[in-house]
C-alpha cells in the first residue's frame, strides 16, 4: 500500500527577535524534526501536551504554514515545491477542521457563505447550484438543508463543528487536519462527532491526522498513534500497540493517567515532575530526561534516534536503542 502523505525530517523553528535592531536571539523550535506516513483511509493520532508542536505540525504539513526545512509529499507532490497554482489545485484534496467552533466561523457570514465560499473560489458552481450543494453537505453532516441562511451565532458548540466539517468536505478533500476538533466539545458531543467522522471517513475514503492533547479521545478513531514531545515523536505505534504495550517512559505516564475500567490492569501511576520546558532552550540529549524516572548515563548527552522496538512499532529512547541499552535491571525497575 503506497502512503497518502509523506513527512519527512520536518522542521518548523519561529526565530526570536530581541531589541530595537530586532537581534536573532534564538528560535522555538516547535517541530524538530518529525518523520511518518499516512495511508489512504487511515487516521493517525497525534497526542502531547500543549506547546508539543502538535498544531504547528498540522499546518505546516497543510503549508498553511511554510517549513524551515524538511519535506512533505502528497502522493508524488512535494508540496513545498509546488508554485502558488500548483498548491492552490492541491488544497482543495487537503484540508483543515479547527479547534474552537466558535471563533473559527466567521459571525457575519451565512452558513451558505461560510461552507459555498470554497465551492465558488474554485470555480465548482455557484448561485442555486452552489446553495443546493452546500444544502446536500449539510445534510450530511447531521442538519437540516433549511439552516442556510442562518449565522454561526444561532447554533450549538457541536452544531457549529457539524458546520466546520461541511466546510472542510465542500472540496471533496482525500486527507483532513483535525486540530483538536473535538477538544472544545462536552464529552456527549465529542462522542457524537467522533461517529460523524469516522462515517465521513468511511463513506468518502478520507486519511485524517487527528490532533489531540487527550489520548481517550484519539483512542477511539486513530489506527495509529504519534506521541509528540517538545516538538519531536517520541513514539508511533498502532493504537492497539500503544495502549497495549507502551514503551517510552512519557507515553507510559500519559497512558497511566487515563482511568481504566478494569482494575485488574491497573498500571502504576507515573507522576511527571514538572512542567514541559521551554522549546527555546530545550534539555540537552533527550528533551525528556528532565522529567524521566529512568534516564541513565547517555539520556542528557545524546539525542536518541527513532528505532523500530517492535515490528510497525517505533520509538525514540536509549533503552530500546541496542547501542545504549543498559543492562542494570535497576534502571529497568524505575518505568
Ligand atoms: Fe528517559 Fe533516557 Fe529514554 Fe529519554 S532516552 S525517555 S531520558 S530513558
Amino acid at each position: 500500500r503506497e502512503p497518502l502523505l509523506r513527512v519527512r525530517d520536518l522542521k518548523k523553528y519561529f526565530p526570536i527577535h530581541k531589541g530595537i535592531l530586532g537581534r536573532h536571539v534564538g528560535d522555538v523550535k516547535a517541530v524538530d524534526g518529525i518523520s511518518f506516513d499516512i495511508y489512504p483511509n487511515e487516521t493517525l493520532g497525534m497526542v502531547g501536551e500543549s506547546g508539543c508542536g502538535k498544531t504547528t505540525a498540522g499546518r505546516t504539513i497543510l503549508r498553511l504554514l511554510e517549513p524551515t526545512s524538511g519535506k512533505v509529499y502528497f502522493r508524488d507532490d512535494s508540496i513545498y515545491d509546488l508554485k502558488t497554482e500548483q498548491m492552490r489545485a492541491l488544497r482543495r484534496q487537503m484540508q483543515i477542521i479547527f479547534q474552537d467552533p466558535f471563533s473559527s466561523l466567521n459571525p457575519r457570514m451565512t452558513v451558505e457563505s461560510i461552507i459555498g465560499e470554497a465551492i465558488e473560489f474554485h470555480g465548482i458552481a455557484k448561485g442555486e447550484e452552489r446553495r443546493s450543494i452546500v444544502e446536500s453537505l449539510l445534510e450530511r453532516v447531521g442538519l437540516q438543508p433549511s439552516y442556510v441562511t442562518r449565522y454561526p451565532h444561532e447554533f450549538s458548540g457541536g452544531q457549529r463543528q457539524r458546520i466546520g466539517i461541511a466546510r472542510a468536505l465542500a472540496l471533496n478533500p482525500d486527507f483532513i487536519v483535525c486540530d483538536e476538533a473535538v477538544s472544545a466539545l462536552d464529552v456527549s458531543v465529542q462522542a457524537q462527532v467522533i461517529n460523524l467522522l469516522q462515517d465521513l471517513q468511511e463513506e468518502y475514503n478520507l486519511s485524517y491526522l487527528f490532533i489531540a492533547h487527550d489520548l481517550s479521545v484519539v483512542k477511539h478513531i486513530s489506527d495509529r498513534i504519534a506521541v509528540m514531545y517538545l516538538g519531536r515523536v517520541v513514539e508511533l505505534a498502532t493504537t492497539e500497540d500503544l495502549f497495549e504495550n507502551p514503551l517510552h517512559p512519557y507515553t507510559q505516564a500519559l497512558l497511566s493517567a487515563i482511568p481504566t475500567p478494569n482494575p485488574s490492569k491497573k498500571k502504576k501511576r507515573v507522576i511527571l515532575k514538572g512542567d514541559v520546558p521551554s522549546p527555546i532552550n530545550p534539555p540537552s540529549g533527550c528533551t525528556f530526561h528532565t522529567r524521566c524516572p529512568a534516564r541513565f548515563g547517555p539520556c542528557s548527552k545524546v539525542v536518541p534516534r527513532s528505532v523500530e522496538a517492535e515490528p510497525g512499532h517505533f520509538v525514540r529512547c536509549h533503552l530500546y536503542d541496542p547501542e545504549y541499552a543498559p543492562t542494570d535491571p535497576e534502571v529497568w525497575a524505575r518505568m
